[in-house]
């Protein structure tokens, strides 16, 4: 553990101070103990200190056109984890007339990308009532942020074994995000991801920002934890012009891996049609991120 971060504190005197010594003994000891965690998904696609997974696909498993499009892109290109959400929370309870979650009909779609494509996919559980069909498709489970302290579907997601990205979640401290996690390992489950994904602050959810990426956060995790630390700058941006330049300073800031959203036509996504890459901007973005994470001795996998 780096001296910097904790010099100032010492005890649990100081209740403005954020991590106390004193939770990383008796209350977060699982999500911050020493021994490094590698995530394996197969012999090629690590999750650890050496690799920078890219974790790619549109928002929602709209159609099975789409997913299979996007699939062959990515695999032409050398990108294997794909994700792509068949359940979907919303922050508004009205869904356009476009976009319906495919739901089952969607994960079964998302096995025959699996199956024809070997690639690896990535999916949310929103729901504990849905987890057995999700589980039975998805390579790894995510928890989104708005279920960050959702401890019941914590646990549930946890006793799969299935390795979980926690993404953290818009308002949450990172003791929040490291009690969330320890949830998660108090039932064995040590796969676990942290990913940051963008906070609400007083001058977001403006034109300039929708949330912004707490690039900060991936280095203090990196401090905290040896677990791996990814990072979604399409959901903190909400803007695909600078999706890029925020998937390089994540790159540079230590992230062990990224989610990127993309979709062949953005303006077609039935789901924040401003945040996805189109082929061209992320075939760039991806020979970008094969160039610098070399300077960050990650490979790109
Ligand atoms: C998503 O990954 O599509 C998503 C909704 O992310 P978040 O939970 O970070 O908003
Ligand atoms: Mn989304």
């Amino acid at each position: 553990m780096k001296k910097a971060l904790f010099i100032k504190n010492l005890s649990n005197k100081q209740p403005t101070k954020d991590i106390t010594l004193d939770d990383i003994k008796n209350k977060i000891f699982k999500s911050t103990a020493k021994k490094e965690v590698i995530v394996k998904l197969s012999n090629k696609i690590t999750f650890s200190k050496k690799n920078l997974p890219i974790i790619a696909g549109p928002n929602g498993v709209e159609n099975r056109e789409l997913i299979f499009n996007v699939a062959k892109f990515l695999k032409k290109i050398g990108v294997n984890i794909l994700r792509g959400h068949a359940y979907k929370p919303l922050t508004f309870p009205y869904r356009s007339k476009t976009y319906k979650e495919s739901l089952s009909e969607g994960m079964d779609w998302m096995d025959e990308v699996k199956r024809h494509l070997n690639m690896k996919v990535v999916t949310e559980v929103t729901e504990i009532r849905h987890l057995d069909r999700i589980n039975s498709t998805a390579d790894i489970l995510q928890i989104g942020s708005r279920n960050m302290q959702n401890l019941e579907l914590l646990r549930e997601v946890a006793l799969t074994k299935k390795p979980i990205i926690l993404k953290r979640h818009f308002g949450a401290s990172l003791r929040d995000m490291l009690g969330a996690s320890e949830h998660i390992l108090v039932e064995g489950n040590n796969k676990l991801i942290l990913c940051e994904r963008g906070v609400s602050v007083p001058h977001t959810h403006k034109d300039t920002s929708r949330f912004m990426l707490d690039v900060q956060a991936i280095v203090a995790l990196k401090e905290l934890v040896k677990f791996p630390v990814i990072s979604d700058p399409s959901h903190a941006s909400f803007w695909a012009p600078w999706v890029s330049p925020l998937a390089c300073a994540s790159v540079a800031a230590g992230c062990d891996g990224l989610i990127i959203e993309m979709h062949p036509r953005p303006k077609e996504s039935a789901v924040d049609p401003l945040q996805p890459l189109n082929y061209k901007e992320f075939k760039k973005l991806h020979i970008k991120l094969k160039k610098i994470s070399k300077l960050f001795n990650k490979k790109i996998v």
